[in-house]
């Protein structure tokens, strides 16, 4: 990655993407916790279809302490992992009520001891309720990462991670997190990239890789 590419690949995600946010939707912390961890193998869209059913019928965290496995299984199963997920948020919603007073905590350690939350959902879940700067690597930035020459295509997530902090600025972290996103969900993306429209193809490692 030479200075001059990165420089021309953060100038068109400012250009193109000045403003772009999560999709995931949600009204207090908890709720954006909850979407995060269903958002594993599931599209921002399905998530959102599935939580606004469940946060309107269960509108509090009392509320939602109330609900059983099964029940929140039967609110997921449109979603992959369902049961598996329904279990997560269980067992997370009692264990933020019985050690945390219902709150979402901020520190990273904290986040990784819930129920379903793994470093990726910490990171989402850091930087948009906190604004610390944390680089979630999901499928789409590690893709973007790849394509665009910020780590290699053998790299793990950890190793993109690593990559990319060291690489963007670091004010500019949650941004450029939602720029990749956005990016490789609109043009860059995993089966069809749409190349032929790219205005990086001359930067790109290489061009109409699938991945
Ligand atoms: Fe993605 Fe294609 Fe652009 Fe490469 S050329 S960054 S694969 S859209």
């Amino acid at each position: 990655m030479t200075t001059a590419n990165k420089e021309r690949i953060l100038a068109f995600f400012d250009e193109h993407y000045p403003d772009v946010k999560g999709e995931l939707e949600y009204k207090k912390d908890y709720e954006l916790l909850i979407a995060v961890v269903l958002s594993a193998q599931s599209t921002d869209v399905a998530v959102n279809a599935v939580t606004r059913k469940l946060f309107t019928k269960h509108p509090t965290f009392a509320s939602l302490l109330t609900v059983k496995e099964a029940q929140f299984a039967a609110y997921f199963k449109t979603l992959g992992l369902y049961r598996n997920k329904a279990k997560h948020i269980y067992n997370l919603l009692h264990l933020l009520n019985e050690q945390h007073d219902g709150k979402v905590p901020e520190s990273k350690e904290k986040l990784l001891k819930l129920p379903g939350v793994g470093v990726k959902t910490a990171n989402v879940v850091r930087a948009e309720l906190f604004k610390i700067p944390e680089i979630a690597v999901d499928t789409h930035v590690a893709r973007i990462a790849k394509r665009l020459g910020f780590a290699k295509f053998s790299d793990d997530v950890t190793t993109i991670e690593k990559k990319l902090r060291r690489l963007l600025p670091q004010e500019r972290y949650i941004k450029t997190h939602h720029q990749m996103i956005h990016f490789g969900r609109y043009l860059c993306k995993a089966q069809s990239p749409q190349c032929k429209k790219c205005p990086l193809v001359d930067i790109c490692v290489e061009p109409n890789k699938k991945l």
